[in-house]
Order: structure tokens, then sequence, then C-alpha cells
């Protein structure tokens, strides 16, 4: 395959995806592959939940149950939801022994190559449950914004922590455990080591950023850059660290991201013969994209990059990381923990799906905060999406007599249809992306449509078949209909006549 390699960032199982999360980077991610295939250009669509991260202990904790039937549960529940939203990714891939042998042979050929350095760092250490603390394990003051964060990266600011960075650092577990510092030696790779590509890597994608998660590459670049940990002390959760200097520890759960990715892609182009990372080398021509969120940025736009630079030039890097701002949940965050949260499967089951993925497009935080609401949903789609498209549905019924008649097109209505394509390949391609932009040129079009006049009818029912094509990657459910009917959806704008078609309805809510 030489294509497009299309990754969301790696879900954690440590509960369902909620909307936030479907707003997030699967449904832009799912929007960006489906206008790919829809312009046959080859796309593969992968994940792969992030069985190790440490957040898996605490959840299980608090649900007094195990990280191991956590994991299970979580996993069933995401791959549910993905498919009840529409989210054309491939199925996630189990996390079995290729997936650790992809890891392991990934981490390895680094500590081969010499790019790990062994230091001696301080970590916080819960004393009465004898256990050193990082990422989900740890709470305490972003040493960067001074609010309160986990071990790894701040949520708020974005900005790096590891090891005793923390100020005044609890045990998650349990809070009351006192929490010291302790020395401990771990393998390192030094980011700094690596500066000079990286700097050279994102003047080269210089604009390619949205701006808050540019000017934070820019700010972390700024200061001495962080040593990531390549392993960790074993919270008794996690892969084993395969390296004699450090007995009794895992890999750091982050750095398997990058291998977890190639796996999955592998995973998802149905397990072709060779190396499972053959899709991942330099020389396959293939093109490689991200998404997701602002609170990933240093992880995935700088750690994974470094630990695909590090192996040399064996690695395509990626192209573009499109990155989205948190979306709230009536005003206030999106809390799995306070169960103030609208799951995605729950959502459809409510709602038809067209309608609920044209909302989270139409309101996803692209470059600030957004905020769903479940009246503004209602609202919304009915007055701009569901009453306009029904009202041109009518429209095209009223000037169809003979359904499949051949119908002639006139050059402005070629002209138009082809000026519609380019403003929504515009809002599909990674350079100028955004669902938002895209979910409002269906309800511009849409509004231009129902009161144009036209030369001929050909040319409305060009410019409607053109809509249909245009909105697919958002709107499934009716662009499917519409093909089952016979509907060709193409982007191509040359037809000399059409073969008269009706429009299929967006149902609406059953309330
Ligand atoms: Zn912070």
């Amino acid at each position: 395959m030489t294509g497009t390699i299309v990754i969301a960032a790696t879900p954690t199982p440590n509960g369902d995806l909620h909307v936030g999360h479907l707003a997030g980077p699967y449904l832009a991610g799912d929007v960006h592959a489906r206008y790919l295939r829809a312009d046959g250009r080859p796309v593969t669509y992968a994940t792969c939940t992030d069985d190790s991260q440490s957040y898996m202990i605490s959840t299980a904790r608090k649900h007094g149950t195990t990280p191991a039937e956590l994991c299970a549960t979580s996993t069933a529940r995401i791959q549910r939801s993905i498919e009840a939203m529409g989210v054309s990714l491939a199925p996630l891939p189990p996390v079995d022994d290729v997936y650790r042998r992809t890891v392991l042979d990934f981490v390895t050929a680094l500590h081969e190559a010499g790019r790990f350095e062994l230091r001696t760092v301080r970590m916080p250490y819960a004393g009465n449950a004898g256990t050193y603390l990082f990422d989900g394990l740890v709470k305490g003051e972003c040493p960067a914004c001074l609010t309160e964060s986990c071990g790894g990266s701040c949520e708020g600011c974005g900005h790096p922590n590891h090891f005793d960075d923390l100020g005044d650092p609890r045990s998650v577990l349990d809070p009351g455990d006192p929490v010291t510092s302790r020395e401990v030696d771990v393998l390192v790779l030094p980011l700094e080591n690596h500066r000079r590509e990286l700097t050279a890597y994102y003047t080269a994608r210089e604009g390619g950023w949205r701006r808050h998660s540019a000017q934070l590459i820019r700010e972390i670049l700024a200061r001495p850059l962080p040593e990531i940990p390549i392993t960790v002390p074993s919270p008794g959760w996690g892969i084993d660290a395969p390296f004699a200097e450090t007995p009794g520890q895992i890999l750091y759960p982050w750095i398997e991201a990058m291998p977890a990715s190639i796996y999955s892609t592998w995973k998802a182009a149905g397990e072709p013969e060779g190396p499972v990372d053959e899709l991942w080398r330099a020389g396959s021509g293939n093109r490689l994209v991200y998404f997701h969120g602002f609170d990933n940025v240093y992880f995935w736009g700088m750690v994974d990059l470094v630990m695909l630079l590090a192996h040399g030039d064996r690695y395509i890097t990626p192209d573009v990381n499109v990155c989205n701002e948190f979306y709230e949940l009536e005003n206030e965050k999106f809390s799995t923990s306070r169960n103030h949260l609208i799951r995605g499967a729950d959502l459809v089951a409510e709602v038809p799906r067209d309608l609920v993925r044209f909302y989270l497009a139409l309101t996803c935080p692209e470059d600030q905060r957004a905020n769903f609401t479940r009246e503004g949903l209602d609202k919304v789609t009915d007055r701009r999406l569901r009453e306009p498209w029904n009202a041109l549905a009518a429209r095209v019924e009223a000037a169809v007599t003979d359904p499949g008649e051949e119908l002639k097109v006139t050059d402005a209505g070629r002209r138009r249809a082809a000026v519609m394509v380019e403003r929504f390949r515009l809002c599909y391609d990674l350079a100028t992306f955004s669902l938002t932009r895209a979910a409002d040129g269906i309800v511009t079009q849409l509004g231009r449509l129902l009161t144009a006049e036209h030369a001929e009818t050909g040319d409305l029912l060009l410019q409607v078949r053109t809509l249909l094509a245009c909105a697919a990657p958002i709107l499934i459910d009716v662009a499917a209909e519409a093909e089952a009917a016979g509907v060709e959806l193409t982007l191509d704008t040359g037809a000399e006549t059409i073969d008269a078609f009706l429009l299929p309805r967006l149902p609406g809510s059953p309330r």
C-alpha cells in the first residue's frame, strides 16, 4: 500500500469513550479518512488501546476490580462506541504477543543503538505502599502553570513533568500515604540529544500546527528539553523492560505509542507478509497523520516523534498532527469520575447518527474550548440541517418527474458544482482541515440550493448530488441510503448529463 496512515490517539481502556473523545480525534480522523477513500486515495485508519497506562491501576482500584478486567470490559465498550458513531477505524487490535514483540523490537533496537542513558533520578515514593509514583499514580503542582496535574504532562497547560518535577506530590491510590522522594536508576532518552532534528522538523512544518499547539511546542523548545523515562520501577502493570541495567522495571507506558501504532497499522492492513513495521518504513512512500488532543501535544507531538527519529532514517514521521482543544458538556468538563458525561453509544440510541455527527462536527473544539449541550444538539440540527435538507428533498421531488431520466447539465451547473467541491476540499485537506467549516458549508449550500434558480433541472441535481458527496464524510447514513438507491457519490463535477434521482430525507429524533 502507498497511501495515508491515519492514527487516532490510542485510547486508555479505563472506561468508555464519551462524546468529548468522539468529537476530538476519532470523528475528525474518520471524516478525513472517508474523504480520502471517496477521492480514491488508499487510507488505513487505525488506533490501539493503550493498555499499559498507569491510569489502568488507579481506575481499577476505584472500581474495585483489576486492571486486566477493566481493560477487557472497557475495550469492548470503546469498540462498541466507535462502531455506534460510525467511526471507520479498523477494529481495535488485540494487545497480544505480537503487540509485545513489536514494542520490544522497537525499543531494543534503540537500546542497541546506544540511544538510552542510565540515570540516577529522584522519583516520588509512597512509603506505606512501597511504590514509586509516576503518571496516573501521582498528583501534584505543575511546575509550568501551578495547577494540579498528574505526572507525565499537565492536562491544563500541556507542559511535561517527569520524575520529581511535580511540587507537593501525593499518591493517587492513597492520598494519606506519606510521599517522599527516592533515588532510583532508570534508562532515559534525553530529548536534548535530538534538538537539532526536532527543530528542523518543526521548522519544515511551520503553519501545519494549530496555534495553541504551535505555541506549546515553542515554549517547550525554549527550555532545556526533558529526559524522557524509558523505564520506570514496576507498579505491577505494564511490559517488563528487557534491559539488564534496570531489573524489576517496566517500559514507560507512553513509549509504547509508536510501536503500538505500527502494530495497529499492520493489523488494519490485513497483516501483510514481511516485517510488522514495513508500512512505516521511510521508503514505503506512505504518508502519516495523527489526530489527538492538545493534552497530548507533548507526547504525540514531541516524545513519539523523537522515538521515531531516534531510529535514524528508518521510519516515516507524521506530516501533520491535527490537535483539538477540550470539549465541555453543559459548560463543565466531561468527567468520567463524576459520571458527568454522555457516551457516544447512548447518544446515537436517542438521536439519528447523522445529526449527532453533524452537531459534533459543527461545534467541535478546533482552536478553543467548545461546549456540547443536548438542547443545542436538538435545536441546531433541526433548524440548520434537518429542516432545510428535507425542504431541499421536497424541491428535488417536485422537480423530478421521472427518476432515472437523463437530464442535461449546463456549464453554469458544472461550474457551481466545481466551486462547491473546491470549498469542501479546503475543509477536508489537512493543511486547512476544519470539521466546523465543513459542517457550516453543508448549511450554507443547503440554503443556497433551496432558493437558487436553475436553467435546467439537471443543474439543480448535479449540485444536490455534489452536496451529498461533499457531506458524505459527515452524513454517512443519508449518503449510504442515496448510494444504495443508485446515486453515484462522486466529487467529479464534469458530467454533461445526470440521471434524475431523489434526495433521501433526514430522520428526526423521536422525542
Ligand atoms: Zn500545567
